[in-house]
């Protein structure tokens, strides 16, 4: 497929796998994705696999991200870690506000905006995740909500920072439902998205940033999800947890 920018596709594990079954996985997906060029694939194993996985992913093709990190650097701030941390392991991307993380932990865009800033103080690229509910959708809310979003949690961004940055659509309504946003609903989206980034940036940053669609990504929706020419790649949940399906996803989308 022959994409204006490079496919990233992201695996978010979430709160699953112990160290030998994160190993099991990331060896599989090394075995299996060997030899893809076309993409960059992110694997984002919880803190505990970080150390495991980041060593079997020496000299591979496979990138390691981490699924969240403190707006804060070193010091009394108990269960938190650090982005010097995860630069220990050689994290180079971060997912940041995770819409369960906008629910259930709070997150707000401000405290978004402030770890963007951290994990680009530290040279690790941020993964923002934005996306309505069902109801706002249905309450024709979706492109403001959309707005508020984008404009604070990339507040304060460099427009250098900008084109580092990934933004990941992802619908709460289609993330681990089953529910999969038509291509046109995700190519829709993902335009308005790139024309708010041309509004707080300017053209050309907005044109080279990435953004990936988030929301039960399978490898029978891949293709038709990433040959949209606002898609430029995948963050997957579920479909990530074994490696055959995330590699599919993965060949797929090429
Ligand atoms: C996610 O949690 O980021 C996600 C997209 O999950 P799933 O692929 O399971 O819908």
């Amino acid at each position: 497929m022959d994409k204006e920018r490079k496919l990233v596709i992201a695996g978010n594990w979430k709160m699953n796998k112990t160290v030998a079954e994160g190993l099991d996985l990331v060896n599989g997906i090394k075995r299996e994705c060997k030899d893809v060029k076309e993409v960059d694939i992110v694997v984002c194993p919880p803190y505990t696999a970080l150390s495991e996985v980041s060593k079997a992913i020496i000299n591979s093709n496979i990138r390691l991200g981490a699924q969240n990190m403190s707006e804060n650097n070193y010091g009394a701030h108990t269960g938190e870690i650090a982005a010097g941390m995860l630069k220990e392991f050689l994290v180079r991307y971060v997912i940041l506000g995770h819409s369960e993380r906008r629910q259930f932990q709070k997150e707000s865009d401000e405290l978004i905006a402030k770890k963007a800033a951290a994990a680009h103080a530290a040279t690790i690229k941020p993964i923002v995740c934005v996306g309505e509910t069902l109801a706002e959708r249905e309450g024709g809310q979706m492109e403001k909500v959309l707005q508020t979003q984008v404009r604070g949690s990339l507040a304060g961004l460099t427009p250098e920072q900008m084109v580092e940055t990934i933004v990941a659509y992802e619908p709460v309504w289609a993330i681990g439902t089953g529910k999969t946003a038509t291509s046109q609903q995700a190519q829709d989206a993902h335009a308005f998205l790139r024309s708010l980034l041309a509004k707080q940036f300017d053209d050309n940053t907005a044109r080279r940033v990435r953004i990936q669609y988030g929301g039960s990504v399978k490898a029978a929706n891949a293709r038709e999800l990433m040959s949209q020419p606002d898609v430029d790649g995948a963050l997957v949940g579920g479909a990530s947890l074994e490696d055959r399906s995330f590699a599919d996803i993965i060949k797929n989308s090429i």
